[in-house]
């Protein structure tokens, strides 16, 4: 398993459309596999794979000990009252920003076996299945912001992004630079 670095604001990937998979083979879980490891050397609790440079429709959770590897997935009910909470990125360090999301969810998706699971979330485990399915189709946290807040965020990000050439940002195993990693996506 490797740690992939991570892609941060300002790369085009992190906007693109993903691909469906079509078939998860041992390429597809060797992507999980390093996603849950750059995951976890980021002390973050989800990524999604665009956050390290693929296309592959594929993202990675862990929440409070439940890990999950999700292969093309997709909300497929929302309910509940809209929560906000406080959200940041792996792509986007520093920088956070209150975001508001149905509180429960329906996700259908391919395991690592390829076999089509849903899962019932809410909560935390919700707002990062929302955040990583997002990123999977192009869309980060701060677009939900309000105009003034997504203007200062990005503010506080031309600051920020100069230490990232090349917007990469590799990440030394076991070792984070957050502050929040508990809210880092
Ligand atoms: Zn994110």
């Amino acid at each position: 398993m490797s740690v992939l670095p991570i892609r941060v604001l300002g790369d085009p990937v992190l906007r693109e459309d993903t691909r469906p998979v079509a078939e998860v083979t041992d390429a597809t879980r060797r992507l999980i596999d390093d996603m849950f490891e750059t995951m976890y050397a980021a002390n973050g609790i989800g990524l999604a794979a665009p956050q390290v440079g693929r296309t592959e429709r594929v993202c990675v959770a862990d929440v409070d000990g439940a890990a999950y590897a999700l292969v093309n997935p997709e909300v497929v009910h929302s309910e509940g009252p809209k929560a906000k909470a406080e959200e940041g990125c792996l792509s986007i360090p520093d920088i956070y920003g209150d975001v508001e999301r149905p509180s429960r969810v329906t996700v259908r998706a391919l395991d690592r076996d390829g076999e089509t699971i849903e899962v019932n979330a809410e909560g935390l485990l919700a707002r990062c299945f929302q955040h990583e399915i997002d990123h999977l189709h192009g869309k980060l946290f701060i677009d939900y912001l309000s105009f003034l807040k997504r203007r200062s965020a990005l503010a506080k990000w031309e600051d920020e992004k100069d230490q990232y050439p090349g917007f990469i940002r590799i990440l030394k195993p076991g070792k984070s630079a957050s502050e929040h990693p508990e809210e880092e996506l």
